[in-house]
């Protein structure tokens, strides 16, 4: 899950994590109201508003009723898929990220977003006009449920895919699901089976005329992957990102926000060549808002989401949110 970038408010570490934990739960608890109840229908938030109202969440510890509700309601979260380059799909919900990633043999799965929408992504796969069978690989980018939570379900619907993860993440998904057992917001993690991935820094992915770089992007959890792909738009291909997760909720000490921003100065770096930022909580780029334009891209034009520009922005703001939170740390240390 993903927050805005400012600073938690700190005044001891052992707080800090202390409110981190607290945020977690309670942001668990919240969209997980999602699965379990028909909540009341929300209004439609802008990207600005939701990511605003995240950043309120992080300041005060309480999430936004506001923003309860939009989660909360599978009317507002349940989005058509859309394709969004040549050889990619988004098929995840409205809050969450997943990627469907078409090759020459096969396809490849970014993220599995969360119950109770894995059945609906199974349909938006097949809108794609790709049969569950031909998903080869699933790549979570970290352990949180709202990446990992649909892994169980489509587990029993993707007969050929092999999931894969970093092992820290699997870990990471273990303890986050055990962590909710018993509870109104329980989930279920996938068991691992023998032909699953554990995945390292610099492993490609490679199926058909696609090859994925993964690479071990510590910041919001310590298991967090990013991927690293080519898109297609026309007769140009340019190079995206998904980078997992980038809120500041799951930080267990200096130690991790220091990777953090550097992880983020690598994804930044010029030998990647990445100019496309395919974002795996569509609020936190506008992503949403931007639907209407990818849509519209015609193949000899420019595609609205090819902008480095852009993309290094968004990693310096990021970057600058880590360092915050790391000086209030070390003030109150
Ligand atoms: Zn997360």
């Amino acid at each position: 899950m993903s927050f805005g970038n400012d600073a938690l408010p700190l005044s001891t570490r052992r707080q800090f994590l202390i409110q981190s934990a607290a945020l977690s739960a309670a942001f668990f608890w919240g969209t997980h109201y999602v699965a379990r109840c028909a909540a009341a229908r929300s209004r439609a938030l802008s990207s600005d508003e939701v990511s605003e109202a995240f950043a309120a969440f992080a300041r005060t510890k309480h999430m936004p009723s506001e923003l309860q509700a939009w989660l909360s309601d599978p009317a507002v979260q349940r989005i058509k898929p859309y394709r969004i380059f040549d050889n990619v799909w988004q098929v995840g919900v409205r809050w969450v990220s997943a990627y469907l990633l078409k090759t020459s043999d096969g396809a490849i799965l970014i993220d599995t977003t969360h119950e109770p929408f894995a059945d609906d992504m199974i349909e938006k796969i097949r809108s794609a006009g790709v049969k569950p069978e031909e998903i080869r690989f699933v790549l979570m980018t970290h352990g949180h449920f709202d990446h990992a939570g649909g892994a169980e379900r489509l587990r029993k619907v993707l007969p050929n895919a092999r999931f894969a993860m970093s092992a820290e993440g699997w870990r990471e998904a273990d303890e986050s699901a055990n962590a909710t057992a018993n509870t109104t917001r329980a989930w279920t993690m996938m068991k691992r089976r023998e032909n699953d991935m554990v995945l390292k820094d610099g492993d490609r992915i490679r199926a058909g005329d696609t090859e994925v770089l993964v690479l071990e992007t510590p910041a919001h959890t310590w298991g967090t992957l990013s991927y690293v792909y080519d898109v297609r738009h026309g007769s140009k291909t340019h190079r995206a990102v998904t980078i997992g997760g980038q809120g500041l909720n799951a930080i267990s000490g200096p130690e991790q926000l220091e990777a953090y921003i550097q992880s983020m100065k690598r994804l930044g770096d010029e030998s990647l060549g990445i100019d496309v930022d395919l974002t795996a909580h569509p609020f936190s780029t506008g992503l949403t808002e931007k639907i209407p334009a990818v849509l519209a891209a015609k193949p000899d034009e420019p595609h609205p989401l090819v902008d480095r520009k852009d993309y290094l922005d968004r990693l310096e703001r990021l970057a600058d949110g880590a360092k915050k939170a790391l000086e209030a740390m070390r003030k109150a240390a």
